[in-house]
């Protein structure tokens, strides 16, 4: 099974690698494939460059060659849909198994993304707990993995809950303590918090 992990990653902090470290531990992956949204078409249009946040991701993971980061995302450019990217992956390799990541808060927002039931007829899905943000399983509870089944027994279209060890970091939250001049430093690799100083992001 293939892990992917889509997010802005603007900036990457230590909450999306404690997931990604977890999820491939628990799920015996041999790795989790970083991929950076271009255009994220849920969002305003993020502060630091696609250069910038790919270069962030790259020094972040540089200390976990188990974590990757893989650019397709921002070569397509326009906008980031992860079906489009799904469908890449398959045709180049459809055998390969595929699963993609998200926290709760954005599964919960699943239902709106371009064409979810293609997503899952594509992948699986593992969903990974996040601080205060209560699952809300909607339309999709049915996907959900009953107690006994294991999420490599399917090839696609199951959803796993994944109870990781809860991490309070949100990019949102860095921007917001940058652009108030505290360090941010608890959540921030430090390759990374050098680079936002040296670039001045998120002032
Ligand atoms: P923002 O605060 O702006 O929403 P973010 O911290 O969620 O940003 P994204 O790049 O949007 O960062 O997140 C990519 C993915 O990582 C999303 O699926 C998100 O749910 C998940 N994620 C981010 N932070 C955490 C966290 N602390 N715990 C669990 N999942 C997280």
């Amino acid at each position: 099974m293939r892990a992917l992990f889509g997010g802005t990653f603007n900036p990457v902090h230590q909450g999306h690698i404690a997931l990604a470290r977890q999820v491939r531990a628990a799920f015996e992956l041999d790795s989790v494939a970083f991929i950076p949204s271009f255009h994220s078409v849920h969002r305003t249009q993020p502060q630091a460059t696609a250069g910038q946040r790919e270069h962030m991701l790259r020094i972040a993971l540089q200390p976990f060659p188990e974590l990757v980061v893989d650019s397709c995302e921002l070569q397509r450019q326009g906008p980031s849909f992860t079906v489009d990217t799904l469908r890449a992956l398959k045709q180049a390799a459809p055998r390969q198994d595929l699963c993609w990541l998200m926290g709760v808060d954005a599964f919960n927002g699943f239902a709106d993304w371009h064409r979810p039931d293609e997503i899952l007829q594509l992948a699986n899905l593992i969903v990974c707990a996040r601080p205060g943000v209560a699952l809300q399983a909607g339309r999709f509870a049915e996907h959900f993995l009953a107690g006994d089944e294991q999420l490599t027994d399917f090839d696609a279209g199951r959803i796993a809950l994944f109870d990781m060890s809860p991490s309070p970091c949100s990019s949102t939250r860095i921007r917001h303590q940058l652009a108030q001049g505290e360090t941010a430093a608890d959540c921030l690799p430090p390759a990374v918090l050098e680079f936002i100083h040296q670039q001045s992001l998120y002032r």
